[in-house]
């Protein structure tokens, strides 16, 4: 059976201002999807993307949001399915980060990084699931991170958060299997982004590779999870052989 095809499919990618979430809606405009663009503060770098996606001859529109407010979440997929139509393809990247020492991390630290990088995801898969399942078919893609694997370098909370989102692909994947919705996540490690490059003291030679990451390297994977109906409930690793499963 062929992979899928994106042609006319609507995707809403969450953090698509910069870094993988850009990379991520270039690559699916790229494939043939319309691609709705969320971001939280930077409104002319989503813009950017809006009009890149559109010089790719895809529909796009930029939609201010904070992922960890669910009215927020709500009115954002309700203006999406107004314009673009229903959301088939969720690509949950919004995330943040901080690296703190063990002893300096506040409840509201915790609080703010399950919020924006965890609890997001509930809030844009419960939003976009009954378009989904009205279609009989769905892609549901969660940014993951190494540290949910290894604990990585930044601290407890951020690597709760993504190892939160495994049990949430997990619990998904197997609740939806016969609804031809997929869910899966993605692990990358060191990708060359702000994250990266502004939040972390890390350099590249922590990397087996010897280099960061590119975020097309994620996107790249991105695409793929989105034309093929058979992988769910797993997570790809794009980590530079850093941690292999
Ligand atoms: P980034 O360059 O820091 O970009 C973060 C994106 O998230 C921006 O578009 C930002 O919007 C958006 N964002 C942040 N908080 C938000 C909120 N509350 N509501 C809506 N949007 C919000 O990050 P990145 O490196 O591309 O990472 C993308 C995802 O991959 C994250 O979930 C990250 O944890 C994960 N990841 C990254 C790496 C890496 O090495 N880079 C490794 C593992 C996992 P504004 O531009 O408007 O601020």
């Amino acid at each position: 059976m062929a992979l899928d095809d994106l042609t006319g499919k609507v995707a809403l990618v969450t953090g698509a201002s910069r870094g993988i979430g850009r990379a991520a809606a270039l690559a699916l405009a790229a494939a043939g999807a319309d691609v709705a663009v969320n971001y939280r503060s930077r409104g002319a770098a989503a813009r950017e993307t809006c009009s890149l996606i559109r010089g790719l001859g895809r529909r796009s529109l930029e939609l201010r949001a904070d992922v960890s407010q669910a009215r927020e979440v709500a009115a954002m997929v309700a203006a999406i399915e107004g314009d673009l139509g229903r959301v088939s393809i969720l690509v949950n990247n919004a995330g943040i980060v901080s690296q703190k020492h063990l002893a300096e991390i506040s409840e509201a630290d915790w609080d703010e990084m399950l919020a924006v990088n965890l609890k997001s995801a509930f809030l844009a898969t419960r939003a976009v699931l009954p378009g989904m399942r009205a279609q009989g078919w769905g892609r549901i893609i969660y940014l993951s991170s190494i540290a949910a694997q290894t604990g990585g370098v930044t601290g407890p909370h951020y690597a709760a958060s993504k190892a939160g989102l495994l049990g949430l692909t997990h619990s998904y994947a197997r609740h939806l299997v016969r609804e031809g919705i997929t869910v899966n996540a993605v692990a990358p490690a060191l990708i060359e982004t702000e994250m990266v490059t502004r939040n972390l003291a890390v350099t590249p030679e922590v990397i087996p590779v010897g280099r960061f990451g590119t975020p097309e390297e994620v996107a790249e994977v991105i695409v793929m999870l989105a034309r093929n109906g058979y992988i769910t409930g797993q997570t790809i690793n794009v980590n530079g052989g850093w941690y292999m499963s």
